[in-house]
């Protein structure tokens, strides 16, 4: 394998077995207009100790994206007493990874913390201005890049790629020897259905699973993936993926700030959301993870008395 550093100076490298962990980059913003200048993304250690400095001296704090790292770092903003407004794209927060019910709890109580929020405002657009919007210090948190420079380097190496390297069930990519795993692992599920999956705990557990399987042999990938964000001392758990969800059934009482959405796809059951309910995301956990996730259909979890936990002990 050759290397090239951040000067150009190449070096090769040979391996029995290579692990493709590279991660993908914070995507930018690219507008020409100074807000989009000044904005910074929050990616690595430096990022977070950079913005912890530009945030103490910091008033007005303005805040793209309505995302995990937009939500986070607004709450945080918000709770030290900036004055916040966090611009969303689409009509309600963390709409690519939560529920209506979820997405809008959350909304009433950042704003209770004291962000503003202000919806349907696309920061790529070619006529949007940031300016509107005055700030000390922007942060964009506007998703990934699917990383070109990478995957035009995998593809030329010969990895078969599709927004992500594609790796079979046991995280192999096409090539012999060569593994990938984190963000930019494209994977097949349980059902066959191939999923990218941009989270802490699927980068950690991939990397311990590829381990295993070059120290003792190779198997199937087949965790549960789980989520958590902590939001103005509110805590987000999330367990399963919401592919397909088309029904709800909410546990708990959202209004007293304790609740879980559990999501079903038909009548299988693909994710729940908890918040401040963190015996019920245990419990989901374990049983997504298990046989009886099927026999917990929309009307089983309706009845009076039912509980995840519950849920567990077959009857
Ligand atoms: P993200 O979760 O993909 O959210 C991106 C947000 O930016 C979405 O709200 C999206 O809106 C919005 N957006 C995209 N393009 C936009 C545009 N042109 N103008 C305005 N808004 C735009 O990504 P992230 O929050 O940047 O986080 C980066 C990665 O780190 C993600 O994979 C995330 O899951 C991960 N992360 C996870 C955690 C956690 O698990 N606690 C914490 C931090 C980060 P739409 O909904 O309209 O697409």
């Amino acid at each position: 394998m050759e290397l090239a550093d951040a000067r150009g100076e190449r070096s090769r490298l040979t391996y029995d077995e290579l692990v493709l962990a590279v991660g993908a980059p914070a995507r930018p913003l690219r507008c020409a207009d100074a807000a989009s200048a000044r904005a910074h993304v929050l990616r690595t250690a430096d990022d977070a100790e950079a913005l912890r400095g530009r945030l103490a001296d910091a008033e007005r704090v303005l805040v793209v994206g309505s995302g995990f790292i937009g939500l986070e770092f607004a709450a945080v903003a918000a709770t030290k007493g900036k004055q916040v407004t966090l611009l969303s794209r689409g009509p309600r927060v963390l709409g690519r990874s939560a529920s209506a019910t979820t997405a809008d709890w959350l909304t009433a109580h950042l704003r209770a913390a004291g962000v503003e929020f202000v919806f349907g405002v696309d920061a790529l657009a070619d006529e949007q201005d940031l300016a509107d919007w005055p700030a000390d210090l922007t942060v964009a948190g506007i998703g990934v890049d699917d990383c070109p420079v990478f995957a035009d380097a995998a593809g030329a190496a010969g990895l078969a790629t599709d927004r992500g390297v594609i790796v079979d069930a046991s995280l192999r990519t096409s090539l012999p020897g060569i593994w990938a795993i984190g963000d930019i692992a494209r994977f097949p599920d349980a059902r066959g259905e191939f999923q990218r999956i941009e989270s802490v705990q699927n980068a950690t557990e991939q990397g311990r699973h590829v381990a295993r399987a070059i120290v003792h042999g190779a198997s199937d990938y087949d965790e549960v993936p789980w989520f958590w964000s902590i939001q103005a001392g509110a805590k987000l758990q999330i367990a399963g993926l919401a592919d397909g969800a088309d029904t709800e059934v909410v546990l708990g009482d959202p209004s007293a700030g304790k609740f879980s959405v559990l999501r079903f796809a038909g009548e299988r059951l693909v994710c729940v959301e908890s918040v401040n309910k963190p015996a019920d995301h245990v419990a989901a956990r374990k049983l997504l993870a298990s046989a009886a996730a099927a026999s917990v259909t929309p009307a089983a979890a309706a009845e009076p008395g039912f509980t995840l936990k519950s849920a567990l002990v077959p009857a």
